[in-house]
């Protein structure tokens, strides 16, 4: 592949043309750069289509306007796409990890991955992030030559946002960085920052529209307060939601400004010439400067109580562990009544003594209305 396509990035910025390759050997695409097949490889994905019917932090069925997994992925990636072109660093691995990122999730959002975790404490646990790598690398069942997505290191490293260093160890050369305490590269920090100003501020707009937040108390928090008087000072007669519409629109773009010019600065400040001493960084190069953080945490903590802690949002919590305990014990006590190809395709980890994580792995894999389905007909 001709190196043409990343000439104009910065020397810091990963490249495909020096990657640290894919598990299983394949032999290069002529039009494409490695991180653009990886990208392709992950929206082809039947985690990825998947992602349409899981829940962000709204049930798929309380409304058709609502962020899903889906949604909330493809607006990270737009996100972190703009901001790594802007900095300069490899837009096209950005954009994988950003369509990856979530693809681990069961249904029902968090409250489904804790009751999972509960139900997994004696075989390993589960954890999303752990379970996105686990998908590219195992799950994905399409290609003759290999399992899983075969996807470079530097995506599936990219994927791999916290660890605890006894698994880190038993991931190899993956976890390899918690184990030696580097830094992520510039890409996968981006994206995670991306993805919490895509979820601050679609939440916002969701939020209001279910009526559990109100514009009233927004305006207590200096980042949403000065942004709407901007608005409201250049549109005086605006009302409704075109307000919020507009105010989230300046948070985004002062937060992702703010984001370019802050790390740009670290960039510089640190005397970072080369990926390599990104990782040797002591500390973490993209990020906001400390005002704007300071007022992003300050929306994050509105968001947790007042949203996430919501009684209506947290009822789905309870409908969560019902469905998700009852299909995890109903397939322990009769693991035939896991679909027969799916039981085929695992024999052997079964009869290995893993079980309880073919469970997890399927139950993991489901969509909130599957999961209610196959509840209904198990119950
Ligand atoms: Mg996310």
């Amino acid at each position: 592949m001709s190196n043409d396509f990343e000439k104009n990035l910065a020397p810091y910025a990963l490249f495909s043309a020096k990657t640290l390759g894919r598990e299983h050997i394949e032999s290069s695409a002529k039009l494409r750069t490695e991180f653009q097949r990886d990208r392709e490889r992950i929206i082809h994905s039947t985690a990825f289509r998947r992602l349409e019917y899981k829940t962000q932090v709204f049930v798929n069925h309380e409304g058709d306007m609502y962020r899903t997994r889906l949604t909330h992925t493809i607006e990270v990636a737009q996100i972190a796409r703009a901001a790594a072109r802007a900095l300069r660093i490899n837009e096209d691995l950005t954009e994988a990890i950003s369509l990856a990122h979530d693809l681990g999730h069961t249904p029902f959002g968090h409250a489904g991955q804790d009751v999972l975790n509960i139900c997994m404490k004696d075989f390993g646990g589960f954890e999303h992030n752990i379970q996105s790598l686990r998908i590219i690398d195992k799950l994905e069942n399409r290609y003759a030559s290999f399992p899983g997505l075969n996807l470079c290191f530097e995506t599936r490293e990219g994927l791999l946002k916290k660890c605890s260093i006894t698994r880190a160890k038993k991931l190899g050369s993956i976890g390899k960085r918690f184990v030696d305490k580097k830094q992520s590269s510039l890409e996968a920090q981006l994206t995670n920052v991306c993805d919490e100003i895509a979820y601050n501020n679609h939440d916002i707009q969701d939020g209001i529209r279910a009526k559990k937040i109100f514009v009233e108390q927004l305006e207590d928090l200096p980042l949403f307060f000065n942004q709407m008087n901007i608005v409201l000072k250049k549109f005086p007669k605006l009302s409704g939601s075109k307000i919020v519409n507009e105010t989230v629109r300046l948070i985004i773009n002062l937060l992702v400004t703010d984001l370019i010019n802050n790390s740009n600065k670290n960039i510089k400040n640190k005397g970072i010439l080369t990926s390599e001493d990104v990782k040797d960084s002591n500390s973490l190069t993209i990020s906001f400067s400390d005002d704007i953080k300071k007022m992003n945490i300050e929306l994050k903590r509105f968001l947790y109580s007042n949203l996430y802690q919501h009684p209506d949002v947290k009822k789905m919590t309870d409908q969560a562990n019902t469905i998700i305990s009852d299909l995890f014990s109903a397939y322990i006590s009769d693991i035939k009544l896991l679909p027969s190809d799916f039981y085929e395709y695992n024999l052997e980890k079964i009869n290995a003594g893993h079980k309880e994580r073919v469970i997890c792995d399927y139950i993991a894999g489901m969509t909130d209305r599957f999961a209610q389905q196959e509840h209904n007909r198990l119950f």
